[in-house]
């Protein structure tokens, strides 16, 4: 049983922009961003937590279909210049890509220690029917909950989203109109809040060693593609993609357990582009269960020729893992043993 002790947890409130931060205002009868550095005055009811909570504003607010690769190196180093103060960080961002900020995010910080959790809302805060009071109160509450010896007890990259408590690198966004807008379907909830917050304890990674500094990397390379496989698709299409100078990887989205056409011009680009050098991972369309190369003659195909297995990865998972992957590794053979291995809890195998 967990004995949360934070009361004297310090926060650090991270606004980006997207749909949460809108608030009436009643002059305009229009949407505005919210003053996020009078959080207190806006949500009095973080008050009752007795936590330091301090806010920090980007400029400009974006709405999160504008996140660049810059935004990530942005929040890490802002992480990094204020690890030591605070106990905790809450990052509140649009929806629409929080999956891939989260996914990016728990690959830049190694050895992490605290937790980073991600929010936002379907409905502005300023909204009657909001979900947006919710989705950050009880984050700021997850952010700062500690065990008896004080060590975070959630030291992970999340999300948090209508009562859940999701792995970032596990999750995607599912449903453009529900509260329930985000699912993490290989990986069960870190935590659900009910009247309580039940912390799943078993599945939550731990450091190693708790005083250890969290490395941030900030150099990713971004030079990849995604080939989303369908009935219909052309030679052309598939050439163009593939063997895009362009490209140092490629992620092949493929039908159930990692399958792609056994057609013979299909296999021939795949060799191709293998050839040429280029890194291929194979993940699933479906949003559930794992890629597994060795149970179909489809899928055996693209393992013998040396297509790499994203296991039970997010796309959001697997795109992030390639941007921090080829940053840090300027040989491909390396960057591919490290594909297939679990790093942030991104896969299971
Ligand atoms: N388009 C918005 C965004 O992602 C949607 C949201 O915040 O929910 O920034």
């Amino acid at each position: 049983m967990n004995n949360p002790s934070n009361t004297k947890s310090s926060i650090l409130l991270i606004y980006t922009g997207g749909t949460i931060g809108m608030k009436e205002d009643p002059t305009a009868q229009a949407l505005k961003p919210f003053d996020f550095s009078q959080i207190l005055a806006e949500v009095p009811e973080l008050r009752k937590f007795a936590y330091k909570i301090d806010s920090h504003t980007f400029s400009p607010l974006i709405d999160s279909s504008d996140v660049e690769p810059g935004l990530w190196v942005s929040l890490a180093e802002l992480i990094e210049s204020k690890y030591d103060e605070y106990d905790g960080f809450v990052i509140l961002h649009g929806t629409d890509t929080m999956a891939y900020s989260a996914s990016v995010l728990s690959f830049m910080i190694e050895d992490l220690t605290k937790p980073i959790i991600f929010t936002g809302s379907q409905l502005p805060i300023g909204m009657p029917r909001t979900d947006g009071k919710e989705n950050l109160i009880s984050s700021v509450e997850i952010a700062a909950a500690k065990d008896i010896e004080g060590h975070a007890l959630v030291p992970e990259v999340c999300i948090y989203f209508d009562n859940m408590l999701m792995r970032g690198n596990r999750t995607t966004k599912v449903n453009s109109d529900h509260f329930r807008a985000f699912r993490s379907e290989n990986c069960p909830p870190l935590a659900e809040a009910g009247i309580s917050i039940r912390y799943n304890q078993s599945i939550i990674r731990k450091p190693e060693n708790w005083n250890v500094k969290p490395t941030f990397h900030t150099h990713l390379d971004t030079r990849v593609s995604i080939l989303k496989i369908h009935p219909g698709i052309t030679e052309g299409v598939v050439e163009h993609i593939l063997c895009s100078t362009e490209s140092r990887a490629v992620i092949i989205e493929t039908y159930g357990a990692g399958n792609a056409p056994s057609k013979d011009w299909f296999i021939s680009l795949i060799n191709k582009a293998l050839a040429n050098g280029k890194i291929l991972l194979n993940i699933t369309q479906c949003l559930a269960g794992s890629v597994n190369m060795d149970i179909y003659a489809t899928g055996k195909c693209l393992k013998n020729a040396g297509v790499c297995s994203g296991y039970d990865s997010t796309t959001e998972g697997a795109l992030a893992k390639l941007f921090y992957l080829m940053g840090i590794l300027k040989e491909n053979v390396r960057v591919k043993e490290m594909l297939e291995t679990d790093l942030r809890g991104e896969i299971s195998k």
